[in-house]
């Protein structure tokens, strides 16, 4: 989509500028050319692990294919993101999960302040209720001053109602509020904000769990999705930051934010060779409708445009 192509532009500049400019100086397939290549990968914020396992298959695969020329080379390598960026190409893996029987499906978004995880909620808010979903939002973050009032401004944006505790309210409450309502209100979506602030990790760990867990326990389905929000322009730190969270919090997925920016990108590849998580969506911007399901290979060839 257009979208997804305008909104990519930095990431495949970034990464893909990089690749096709190590194509081009491109002589002969040989050692040199692997260890370039590796060079090239860490680099990009693709992790030194991936990046490494990467050449590996890489170079089998190269020699597998007799790969010689430079376009053959650009088709093992584009073959080969894909099948990482796709997990073999299981593309229904990526998409968010919907039962439309499920009244409310709830998603619960998690990651470190400044991360995304609010303003993704707005936006997919707006892309339930453009569906003629009954979508409600839970603010849940009810320890940063001004987090709740940020939710509810886009609650107003984008027209659905935000559910909201008093000030310093346990969160685990709040969402079994915005749980009972959206019962009650046969909701489809209830979509819910939660904190993200480091400096004290175990707090907000617990506090996450006891989320999920007063989830489990009214809605033994739920939450269909538990999404981990990421900056993908923090470059390797992403990848930390996912398994930090993943420790705790049991996550079904993961949303990368700001790749409009000046991410370099490679850092979806590694999150996803070391993770093995699917990219559930990806922020383009700041606006409402700056949202898109992740493709794969969309994402690997548009990175050689
Ligand atoms: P939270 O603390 O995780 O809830 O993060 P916020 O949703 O408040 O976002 C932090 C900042 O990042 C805000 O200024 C957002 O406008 C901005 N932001 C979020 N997603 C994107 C994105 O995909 N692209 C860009 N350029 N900015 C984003």
């Amino acid at each position: 989509t257009e979208l997804y192509e305008k909104g990519l532009e930095k990431t495949n500049k970034g990464f893909g500028a990089r690749l096709n400019a190590f194509l081009a100086k491109f002589r002969t397939v040989d050692e040199d050319f692997f260890d370039d290549l590796e060079e090239l990968l860490i680099e990009s914020d693709v992790g030194y692990e991936t990046s490494e396992d990467l050449t590996d298959q890489l170079r089998e695969e190269a020699k597998l294919q007799k790969a010689k020329s430079r376009d053959d080379l650009k088709r093992v390598i584009v073959q080969k993101l894909v099948e990482v960026y796709d997990e073999n190409g299981d593309s229904e893996h990526e998409k968010l999960t919907y039962d439309p029987n499920a009244k409310p499906n709830v998603y619960l978004f998690v990651g470190v302040n400044g991360a995304g995880k609010t303003t993704t909620v707005g936006k997919l808010a707006k892309r339930f209720h453009d569906q003629g979903k009954k979508v409600l939002l839970v603010a849940a973050d009810t320890f940063r001053a001004g987090a709740v009032e940020q939710l509810v401004e886009w609650g107003k944006r984008v027209d659905v109602p935000v559910v909201t505790g008093p000030d310093k309210a346990d969160p685990a409450a709040v969402v079994y509020d915005g749980l009972e309502r959206a019962i009650a209100e046969e909701a489809d979506y209830l979509l819910v904000d939660t904190a993200g602030r480091l400096q004290n990790k175990v707090n907000l760990m617990n506090e996450l769990e006891k989320i999920q867990r007063t989830i489990k326990k009214r809605l033994p389905d739920q939450p269909a999705e538990t999404l981990l929000v990421l900056d993908g322009s923090t470059g390797q730190n992403a990848l930390l930051q996912a398994k930090d969270f993943d420790k705790t919090t049991k996550l079904s997925g993961l949303v990368l934010t700001k790749l409009d920016g000046s991410s370099k990108g490679g850092v979806v590849l590694s999150i996803r060779h070391e993770m093995k998580l699917p990219v559930k969506l990806v922020g383009l911007g700041e606006k409402a409708e700056d949202l898109a399901d992740f493709d794969a290979a969309n994402f690997a060839v548009g990175l050689f445009h």
